[in-house]
């Protein structure tokens, strides 16, 4: 590491699982660390959408925990109630009309809320929320980020992360580190639409959740079936890959006139509410393997799924490598 400070200043731009285990990681390595993020609080794609009497995760919907590192912080998480397992009761439709039950996986939810986790670990984090960062510049005294508006932030960094999606990391990258914006631009992201759904009452469809390997939707799953969740009952659908972005520039309306008869195939009836969300960038067509990328002589670090296979505990585990990095270990 190029840093001499010995409580060096790290700017971390992206405040989603992977910004924020970096974030951590290096406040208890004694560094002085600030977050940006464009949106209004912390947990990026780990999102839940809210309503009046109604809440339903639309991003991530629930995470493994294999790695022991990992299992040791979803450990922490359910210690402080912010984490717990999920025991869906899990079906999967096949595209020749198969319908089989799925074996059980070892699956965790935040709670009550998908963005729990996220909110729980930025507490103790200084986070700047509505801060969408739009330049980078390296001057004598360190980085220098600007804001949306185009203007200065007062402060010098010694070091600057890059926490989010490819797509984002590329356009911040292409006039300070050309070579790290290009691999961000080769990562396509493809796009995802999720549809929530809720309805008066439980609905009896004999499932919680489904793989689904026909038509335009993926996954379905009933957000009320979670750990912790209250208010009405919810459901998520997301379409394919594929199917979400030959659909991707269709209006909410559009998008439920195709989803809903979809999800009627499945035995899920009319609802009385529904919202639609695109996710544009929603995950790494092909994840590299990078884990971490640290550029020492620059002093300049990219975390985030994309480098290390597309899920929450590999962005966790990307945003911790690159801490040990930055930190020498
Ligand atoms: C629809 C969908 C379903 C998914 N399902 C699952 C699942 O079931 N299981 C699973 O493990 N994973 C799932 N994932 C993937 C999982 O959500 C991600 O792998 C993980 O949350 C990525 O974390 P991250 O920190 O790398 O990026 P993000 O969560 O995207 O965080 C990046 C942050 O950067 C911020 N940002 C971007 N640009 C700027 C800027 N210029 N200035 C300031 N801030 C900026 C964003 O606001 C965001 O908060 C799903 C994702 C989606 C979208």
């Amino acid at each position: 590491m190029i840093i001499s400070a010995t409580s060096p200043q790290v700017a971390i731009i992206g405040a989603g699982i992977a910004g924020l285990s970096c974030a951590a990681a290096l406040q208890d390595a004694h560094c002085q660390v600030t977050l940006f993020d464009k949106s209004h609080g912390p947990a990026g794609r780990m999102s839940t959408r809210q309503g009046d009497g109604w809440q339903c995760d639309h991003g991530a919907q629930y995470f493994t925990a294999r790695d022991p590192g990992f299992r040791a912080e979803v450990a922490r998480w359910e210690q402080a109630g912010v984490a717990a397992q999920w025991r869906p009761e899990v079906r999967r439709f096949d595209a020749d009309g198969t319908v089989s039950r799925c074996s059980a996986t070892e699956r965790f939810v935040g709670t009550p809320r998908m963005t729990a986790p996220a909110t729980w670990l930025a507490s103790t984090l200084e986070l700047h929320a509505d801060s969408a960062i739009s330049a980078l510049r390296r001057e004598k005294s360190g980085w220098r980020l600007h804001a949306q508006d185009g203007e200065p932030l007062e402060r010098h960094f010694d070091v600057v992360v890059l926490a989010v999606p490819a797509p984002q990391a590329a356009r911040l990258l292409r006039d300070v580190a050309p070579r790290h914006a290009a691999l961000a631009a080769g990562a396509t992201m493809e796009g995802c639409w999720a549809m929530m759904l809720q309805y008066p009452a439980p609905l009896a469809l004999g499932f919680d959740a489904a793989f689904v390997n026909r038509g335009a939707l993926r996954w379905v799953a009933r957000d009320s079936a979670k750990p912790g969740r209250v208010g009405s009952e919810s459901w998520l659908l997301h379409a394919s890959a594929e199917w979400s972005e030959a659909h991707i520039e269709l209006d909410g309306a559009s998008i439920a006139a195709l989803l809903l008869p979809a999800f009627a195939q499945l035995g899920g009836p009319a609802p009385e509410r529904w919202s639609a969300h695109r996710w544009r960038y929603a995950k790494a067509a092909q994840a590299r393997d990078d884990v971490c990328i640290w550029d020492g002589g620059q002093a300049m670090g990219l975390c985030g799924d994309w480098l290390n296979g597309g899920t929450v505990e590999a962005a966790w585990l990307s945003g911790r490598a690159l801490a040990q990095r930055i930190c020498g270990a």
